[in-house]
This record gives structure tokens, C-alpha cells and sequence, in this order.
């Protein structure tokens, strides 16, 4: 295959360097192609800029309707989708699956997202009527990570195109396919030309992109990456800057009864997608004694248990290998560097590519680490005296994207609750679960309080506060003070 950019509503390869995206399983190449030159970029920020009016004009039922046409088309196109980014990102097919679902069920949603809180709102005056409405910002350009390469760009541009936005979108360079499936279902939907643009390549693409007349960056990535944005468009406050970055996220056993149901719980929220969801749990706090050992062994039991293999092998995978075998060498080494006792060991996987990981777990109470996320299969576990400690502990990082609790006691839950400090707080279910009905997001290093999700409508959006009465009549007595 050779890929291609979509750009004012054709496609044409990218005249900057040539790049591929691998299986990181079986080392094939899935994709190949060349990046966008700063010409091609220039030239989708124009073909988005000149279809603008036009599109955000459009009655809201008219970019509904294309809306539609695109869910239509993932419906009839998620099976070959799915197993094209099992192929691109090593993920299991019952994870891909559930990722082509979220994204055809990210339009219903957002149209009602959308008309929930971005509509109109009318109250009578005297003179007439105070009326809100909301208007598009312009160009926004799309860069996304490769851990979910259609579900999270996808909860940025269906909401973008249904304000009236137009959108230049740069998966990552790791899943240009993912980004080129996308660009197609868009395209078969019948937009406008220039209203959705598809641009590929790696970070040098993603800089000429956003120094170019952008109104909006929508970012889900990396903090470091969001920090770098945050400092870049520091004197450029024209520009909507919605960072959805990393997490630090912790996990606190205390009070459950059920030290094997607690291992569940926890397995799903730190190995599930092999530990590369932003949600993933990276620490997690037991009382220390024998409350805290029960738990630590049922979930070294369960972990053992884990299959860890290809989306296409014999046995369905719980989770495949990193995205690639760089990450899963950058991966070991920050999980050596931990410096704590290891409980059940990290390392490559025998016989497989080495873009495998074992999940790993890492008791480091009392080892001072450092507060990174480490985007893989790596569990970091402290043990501790009192329920406060636990909390102290949890909060103890910059990050603040998601925290759990898993306990039978409902005052501790309210306890934690209320001193929690991240954006997706969930008590007996797995950090990872997040409903497309709420908004996530998160404190700190972790985004910049623009939740996307159901909240996207909100940043792809401005308000605009009318007064308006129908005829130019000054109401009598309006001016005080008036001589006669
Ligand atoms: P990344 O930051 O390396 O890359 C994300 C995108 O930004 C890619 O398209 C990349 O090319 C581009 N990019 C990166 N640096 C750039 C720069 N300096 N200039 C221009 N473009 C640049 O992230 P990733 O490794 O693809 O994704 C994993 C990260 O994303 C993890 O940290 C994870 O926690 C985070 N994430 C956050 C959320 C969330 O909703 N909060 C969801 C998924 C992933």
C-alpha cells in the first residue's frame, strides 16, 4: 500500500519523507507512505481555512445528516477496520472491535452533546430577547496518539465537524493507517471538500501544522508534548489549545473482603491494552500485614494466568505487545530503574517479537521513584498503615488524569471521593472504564481542564450572549438623566 494525504477533498502522497508503520508483532509493514511536506501542510490549513464559512453556515441538520453517513459507513467498514488496527497497533481484535464501536457510537452522542451544551437558549426581555448561541471557531487541527488511533482523534473531529469547524487532522505517525481508514469512511460520507483533511507524518509534520493560521489545537498525547504546546501558544491566546495528556494514576486496596475479586479489578485498570491507556492504574496502595498480602498474591495468581500474545495467535491475547519493540526497550528500562522488589517480573516474551512484555509488578515501599508514566504493562505497588496514608500517597504526583478505590466500606469511598485529586474517580470498577456520556479529563500534568468526551462540544465551540429586539424602537425612560 502506498498512503496518501487527504487534502480539499483529493488524495495525493505527501512530498516530505517517506516513513512505514510496522505489525509489532510480526515485523510486517502495514503502511507505507510519504509525510506531509510544509507545502502539503500549508495546503490542507487552506483547503480547511477556504471551506469554513461555507461548512459553518450549513444548517446543524445538514453536518448531522454527514455525521450519520460516517457512523454508516464504520458500520459497514468494522470488521476489515478492526483487524487493520489489530495489524497497525498489535491490540487484540476484541479490543479493536470495541474500538470501532465507540467510534460509530461517538455520533449519537455528540449530537447530543452538542445540542445539550452548545444549542440555544432564548429568555424574553422587555425589549425583546436575550438569546445565547454558539459558534464554530475555524480551522482545528487533530493530533493524535497511536494507543487508540481512531477512538481518540475520532472524539475530537466528530464534534469539531458537527459545531462547523473544519479539520486538518496528523494521526500518529505510528498509525497512519488508522488515520487513512478514517479519511476514507469521511470521504465516502460525502462532506464538502476541504471541510476534513488528513495529513501524515511524525512530529516535524505535527510542528509545521501548528505554526500555521490554526484556531485550534485538539492534542491527545503526552505531557511532555502538552507542555511543549502549552509554551509554544503561551502568546498565540487566539489559538483553543484541549490537551489530553498522561497519567500518574493511582489505585487504593483497603477494606475488600474479596482479595481475588480486587486482583480482577485491578489486573483490567494496569495490564489491560498491555498498560498503554492513559487510565491505566501505575501505583497501587494495600495496607501493609496480611490485608495487603492476600491481595498482592491473588493478583501475582491472576497475572501469571494472563495471555500475552498475538491479535491472530491460537489463543485470544488478554493484551499483545507494546507498539513497538523501541517503546517495549524504554519501557524495561524505566521498570529496572524502579530500584524496588520485584513481585512478579517484567521482561521480554520468549518466542515472541520484541515488542512483547511481560506485566510486571514492583513493590517499592519505602523506594523514593520518580513521577513518570510508564505507558506499559508495569505495576508499581507501596504498602501502608492507615487509610490517610494511602490517600497522601495517591495524591503524592503531579499527574491527575484517573484514581480508584476498591473497598467494601461506602465511607471510605466518600472519604476518598472528596480528596481524590484526578478527573475520572471510579470506586470498584477498573480505572480504565470511562462512559461516552461523561467527560474525561484530568488536573495537573495531566491536561489543561478542557475535558474532552461528552465535554468536547464545550471546546470545539464559543458562546456568543445576544440582546435583540425585532424593530429599532428606544423603550421610553431607558436613558436616565435626560434634560427635557
Ligand atoms: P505523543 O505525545 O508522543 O504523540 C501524540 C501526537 O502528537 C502524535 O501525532 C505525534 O506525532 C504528535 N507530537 C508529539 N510531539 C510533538 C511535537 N513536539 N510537535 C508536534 N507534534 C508532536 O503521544 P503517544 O506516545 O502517541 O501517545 C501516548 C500518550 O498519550 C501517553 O502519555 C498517554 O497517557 C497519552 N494519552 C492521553 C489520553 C487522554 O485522553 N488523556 C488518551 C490516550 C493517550
Amino acid at each position: 500500500m502506498n498512503g496518501q494525504c487527504f487534502i480539499g477533498g483529493g488524495w495525493r502522497p505527501g512530498q516530505g519523507a517517506g516513513f512505514a508503520s510496522i505489525d509489532p508483532a510480526s515485523g510486517e509493514t502495514v503502511w507505507d507512505g510519504a509525510a506531509a511536506s510544509h507545502a502539503d501542510v500549508a495546503a490542507a490549513i487552506a483547503a480547511a481555512r477556504s471551506a469554513f464559512h461555507d461548512w459553518a453556515d450549513r444548517p446543524r441538520e445538514e453536518r448531522i445528516a454527514a455525521a450519520r453517513r460516517y457512523k454508516a459507513e464504520l458500520d459497514a467498514r468494522a470488521p476489515e477496520f478492526a483487524e487493520a488496527l489489530s495489524r497497525e497497533t498489535g491490540k487484540a481484535l476484541w479490543e479493536t472491535r470495541a474500538e470501532l464501536a465507540s467510534m460509530a457510537g461517538k455520533v449519537e452522542v455528540s449530537i447530543a452533546a452538542c445540542a445539550e451544551r452548545t444549542g440555544e437558549r432564548e429568555t424574553a426581555t422587555a425589549f425583546g430577547r436575550a438569546v445565547l448561541r454558539h459558534r464554530p471557531h475555524g480551522v482545528m487541527t487533530v493530533l493524535g496518539p497511536f494507543n487508540f488511533p481512531g477512538h481518540l482523534p475520532n472524539g475530537h473531529i466528530v464534534p469539531a465537524l458537527l459545531a462547523g469547524d473544519t479539520v486538518v487532522f496528523k494521526p500518529s505517525e505510528e498509525t497512519p493507517l488508522a488515520g487513512e481508514l478514517m479519511a476514507r469512511a469521511w470521504e465516502a460520507a460525502g462532506l464538502p471538500d476541504g471541510v476534513f483533511n488528513l495529513v501524515q507524518g511524525g512530529r516535524e509534520t505535527g510542528a509545521a501544522l501548528v505554526a500555521q493560521e490554526i484556531d485550534g489545537l485538539l492534542f491527545t498525547g503526552s505531557a511532555q508534548a502538552g507542555a511543549h504546546f502549552r509554551r509554544m501558544f503561551v502568546d498565540r491566546p487566539e489559538v483553543v489549545l484541549a490537551l489530553e495528556l498522561g497519567g500518574n494514576n493511582p489505585l487504593i486496596v483497603w477494606a475488600a473482603a474479596d482479595a481475588e475479586a480486587a486482583a480482577a479489578i485491578i489486573v483490567q485498570s494496569a495490564f489491560i491494552t498491555s498498560g498503554q491507556r492513559c487510565s491505566c492504574a501505575r501505583r497501587l496502595v494495600v495496607p501493609s500485614g496480611p490485608a495487603g498480602d492476600a491481595v498482592v498474591e491473588a493478583l501475582e495468581a491472576l497475572t501469571a494466568r494472563l495471555v500475552v500474545g498475538p491479535w491472530n495467535g491460537a489463543d485470544e491475547p488478554f493484551m499483545g505487545p507494546l507498539i513497538s519493540a523501541r517503546a517495549a526497550e524504554g519501557a524495561l528500562r524505566q521498570a529496572h530503574a524502579l530500584n524496588g522488589r520485584v513481585v512478579t517480573a517484567t521482561g521480554p516474551v520468549e518466542g515472541l517479537s520484541a515488542a512483547f512484555v511481560k506485566p510486571g509488578i514492583v513493590d517499592v515501599t519505602g523506594v523514593s521513584t520518580a513521577d513518570d508514566e510508564i505507558f506499559a504493562p508495569i505495576l508499581q505497588v507501596r504498602r501502608t498503615a492507615s487509610f490517610d496514608e494511602a490517600l497522601s500517597i495517591a495524591n503524592d504526583t503531579r499527574y491527575g488524569l484517573a484514581a480508584g478505590l476498591i473497598s467494601d466500606d461506602p465511607g471510605l469511598w466518600r472519604r476518598f471521593l472528596n480528596r481524590i485529586r484526578a478527573g475520572v474517580v471510579n470506586w470498584n470498577r477498573p480505572t480504565t472504564g470511562a462512559a461516552a456520556t461523561m467527560p474525561f479529563g484530568g488536573l495537573g500534568l495531566s491536561g489543561d481542564h478542557r475535558p474532552s468526551a461528552y465535554y468536547a462540544a464545550d471546546y470545539c465551540a464559543y458562546p456568543v450572549a445576544s440582546f435583540e429586539a425585532d424593530a429599532v424602537l428606544s423603550a421610553p425612560g431607558e436613558i436616565r438623566g435626560l434634560r427635557p
